[in-house]
């Protein structure tokens, strides 16, 4: 069905919409990077805005945040067992565990920087490593072995995330520690970018993915512009900011897999929902139709007589007694007439029962034959027929009965080399001088063409 296709935009426009909504998604990814060359060219070095209370508020609620999105994506996670949820899981829950210590140590922020520092970018890379990883299993499903022990595997993970936290801990008072916090984010805005870029070429399309892959965007502008600033700096709070952002807008991704399917890949846009609905109304139409088809064939297959394609019983019983309804509203004529083979069992004797057949086939073409299309030619039992003639009297049925008669009289059908002829008798009434229901007018016609046996067949008899 395509009734709407004349109203549907050409391919060109789609082409050209879905190009410009990408264009936008590319340009709202990259709104940070437009701050940070901002603040790069145009911030004083010397402007700070140094608040330990703030940055700890602030911390605290983003520690929160990321404990609670942590929880909701653990059961995302249980409830569908896609892997990509639990290394979803993990990234969220390392971070909350690592950059809890960034906040700790905020007023280590003079006497000891990098004690301080150190545990953003660890934060950072310990989620942005779990996202790549969860990205690179999209799709998956776990395995059965990790169910039988699912407790363990937390714990071993949280254990391990506390150990960075000491690691971490030791690497601020060594020697590397300026390095360290260059390798980290540096790692961690790779992986990133990276976790975009397999988004990209990998075409993972569904719209919750279309949202991480805005949030890894700027997660990994957060870290060059951790980079690019120093401590308490504004290009800083801007890296801060940027984090808070993706962190935000992947949140409400998970929110809304918790809220619907559970599942990251299974959250579908609004034009791939109306793709499939018009799919789907394509598929119903197509069935409806072939129903109405398959219901009409059946409505015709119960109405006709299977071996001469004339009315059957019941159908013309049916008009039969539609007709003495409609007569007896209008008034006009209404006539009937029954027919019966003469002798038709010594023609099936004499040729077979085919022949028999072929015969009857060849009798109701012949009343096709003389009949109006408001006529009615109906098989009423095995050699007997009926006719039911509206607007028609009692001398046009006759006519049109001894017409029969004579058309049938010199009929011949031919079978396997033999002539066969046939006869029929036939009796005529009319409704209202013959009775005033179907059954009297059609008993009436009966007992004429008994008479018109009686007298020697190859008749049609009157009142
Ligand atoms: P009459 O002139 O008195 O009507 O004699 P008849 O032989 O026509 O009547 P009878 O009722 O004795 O026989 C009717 C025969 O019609 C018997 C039956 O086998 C045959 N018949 C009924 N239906 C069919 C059919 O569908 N095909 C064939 N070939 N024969 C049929
Ligand atoms: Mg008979
Ligand atoms: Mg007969």
């Amino acid at each position: 069905m395509t009734s709407s296709s004349d109203s549907e935009p050409s391919s060109f426009v789609r082409t050209l919409a879905k190009g410009y909504a990408g264009m936008i998604l590319l340009l709202l990814g990259l709104v940070p990077a437009f701050a940070i060359t901002y603040l790069y060219f145009f911030q004083a070095p010397s402007l700070r805005f140094e608040h330990h209370g703030f940055h700890e508020i602030a911390i605290g609620i983003s520690l929160l945040q990321s404990g609670f999105i942590a929880y909701v994506t653990y059961h995302c996670y249980l409830q569908t067992r896609e892997q990509f949820l639990r290394w979803l899981t993990l990234g969220f829950l390392g971070f909350t565990v690592i950059y809890g210590l960034h906040g700790a140590f905020t007023r280590f922020s003079h006497d000891h920087i990098m004690l301080f520092t150190l545990y953003g970018p660890a934060s950072r890379l310990v989620m942005a490593s779990c996202l790549l990883i969860g990205l690179l299993a999209y799709g998956r499903l776990e395995q059965p072995a990790l169910k039988t022990r699912p407790l363990r595997f937390w714990l071993v993970w949280l254990g391990a995330f506390v150990a960075i936290d000491a690691l971490v801990y030791l690497l601020a008072f060594s020697e590397w520690a300026g390095a360290s916090r260059w390798v980290m984010e540096i790692a961690a805005m790779s992986i990133l970018l990276g976790c975009g870029f397999i988004i990209v070429v990998r075409r993972i399309r569904s719209p919750l993915m279309t949202i991480y892959a805005l949030s890894v965007l700027f997660f990994s502008q957060s870290s060059l512009a951790f980079l690019l600033g120093s401590a308490w700096s504004h290009t800083w709070w801007l890296a801060h900011a940027s984090f808070a952002t993706g962190f935000m807008a992947l949140s409400y991704g998970v929110i809304q897999a918790f809220l619907t399917t559970g599942s990251f890949s299974r959250v579908y846009s609004q034009s791939e929902m109306m793709e499939q609905i018009r799919a789907e109304k394509a598929r119903t139409d197509d069935a409806l139709l072939e129903l109405q088809r398959a219901h009409e064939a059946l409505e015709v297959a119960a109405a006709t007589d299977s071996l001469t394609g004339c009315a059957n019983r019941r159908e013309f019983e049916a008009r039969g007694r539609a007709e003495v309804e409609r007569v007896k509203r209008s008034g006009a004529p209404l006539s009937f007439v029954t027919i019966d083979l003469d002798h038709f069992k010594q023609i099936n004797d004499d040729h077979g029962h085919r022949a028999g057949d072929e015969v009857l086939r060849a009798f109701v073409k012949l009343v096709k034959t003389t009949l109006r299309p408001s006529d009615l030619v109906g098989r009423i039992g095995g050699e007997e027929f009926a006719l039911v003639l509206p607007d028609t009297p009692l001398e046009g049925a006759v006519m049109i009965a001894e017409r029969l008669r004579r058309l049938t009289e010199s009929e011949v059908v031919t079978l396997s080399g033999a002539k066969i002829r046939f006869t029929v008798s036939l009796g005529v009434a009319q409704y209202g001088p013959d009775g005033g229901t179907y059954e009297s007018v059609i008993e009436a016609a009966d007992s004429r063409m008994y008479r018109a046996k009686q007298a020697g067949r190859n008749q049609v008899t009157t009142p």
